[in-house]
């Protein structure tokens, strides 16, 4: 808990209608009530809004000032959580008053600091689509083409993907992919704000709705274990699309098996036996 974010002589009174609000909730949340207490009176210190007009700006301010007072990670998260269900009593009770709209901006915030899913949940192919859409047109194409590519062909780790500690055996595309991105310019921040930008993209396209989940770079290897296939001749893996394998068979066998396009099975391509 941060030491008090007003000066005791500065703390202003809630105005009445705000007090109202708040102690309908106060009577039916008891428990986040004191951070809400905290916001509110810090917001009728920086401004004399009625609560339905409060927003992110408010909502910046308040972060911002948790942080200067060095509040821990666990205390942000709380407010985080307080704020979002104050969010959602209010739009429960009155939502014309306070419409969809109404503080939305702290559900972006929970996002981006609080929800980094630990379990791996590959993305579906129409998700896939539309994420490679956005990163061919995207400002960034390059760098974004490279992590989600890199992540999906190879199902590396980020770990790794950052260090640029690839497999021996890999694809031509792949190899394009490498050659394109100097070494060292990914980081986990830049893939960081490239996860974000393609989780809000499906969002706004009404392709993800997870309830605040974050699409994590542990999905995106989980593509690769669940579209991607290695060559039995060569060893290498790639995308479970026709351009990429025959059926063929070869001297040795005499069922016909599916080889990738490239090797098409035949011993020695690539150092494969
Ligand atoms: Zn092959």
């Amino acid at each position: 808990m941060p030491s008090k974010l007003i000066p005791k002589d500065h703390l202003k009174e809630m105005a009445p209608k705000n007090k109202e609000w708040f102690e309908k909730y106060k009577t039916k949340t008891p428990s986040y009530y004191t951070n809400i207490q905290e916001f509110l009176e810090f917001c009728a210190y920086k401004n004399d809004k009625y609560i339905s007009q409060l927003d992110k700006t408010d909502i910046d301010s308040y972060f911002k000032t948790l942080k200067e007072f060095h509040a821990k990670p666990p205390t942000i998260h709380g407010r985080y959580s307080a704020l979002s269900d104050f969010r959602n009593f209010l739009h429960a009770l009155d939502s014309y008053t306070f419409d969809e709209k109404y503080l939305s901006a702290i559900l972006d915030y929970e996002q981006i600091e609080i929800k980094k899913p630990t379990i791996k949940k590959a993305l579906s192919l129409t998700q896939v689509k539309y994420v490679r859409e956005y990163n061919h047109l995207s400002a960034k194409s390059v760098k974004d083409e490279y992590i989600f590519e890199l992540f999906f062909q190879l199902g590396i780790r980020e770990i790794d993907l950052v260090a640029c500690k690839f497999p021996k055996n890999k694809s031509a595309v792949v190899e394009e992919f490498i050659k394109k991105v100097p070494k060292g310019s990914i980081k986990v921040g830049t893939i960081n704000s490239y996860l974000q930008r393609i989780t809000n993209h499906l969002k706004k396209i009404g392709l993800y709705d997870e309830n605040g989940r974050l699409i994590s770079s542990g999905d995106l290897t989980e593509n690769h274990e669940a579209y991607c296939l290695q060559c039995p001749n060569c060893k290498i893996s790639f995308e479970n699309i026709p351009e990429n394998w025959v059926l063929t068979r070869t001297e040795s066998d005499q069922d016909f098996r599916l080889y990738c396009s490239h090797c098409k099975g035949v011993p020695n391509v690539n150092g494969s036996h």
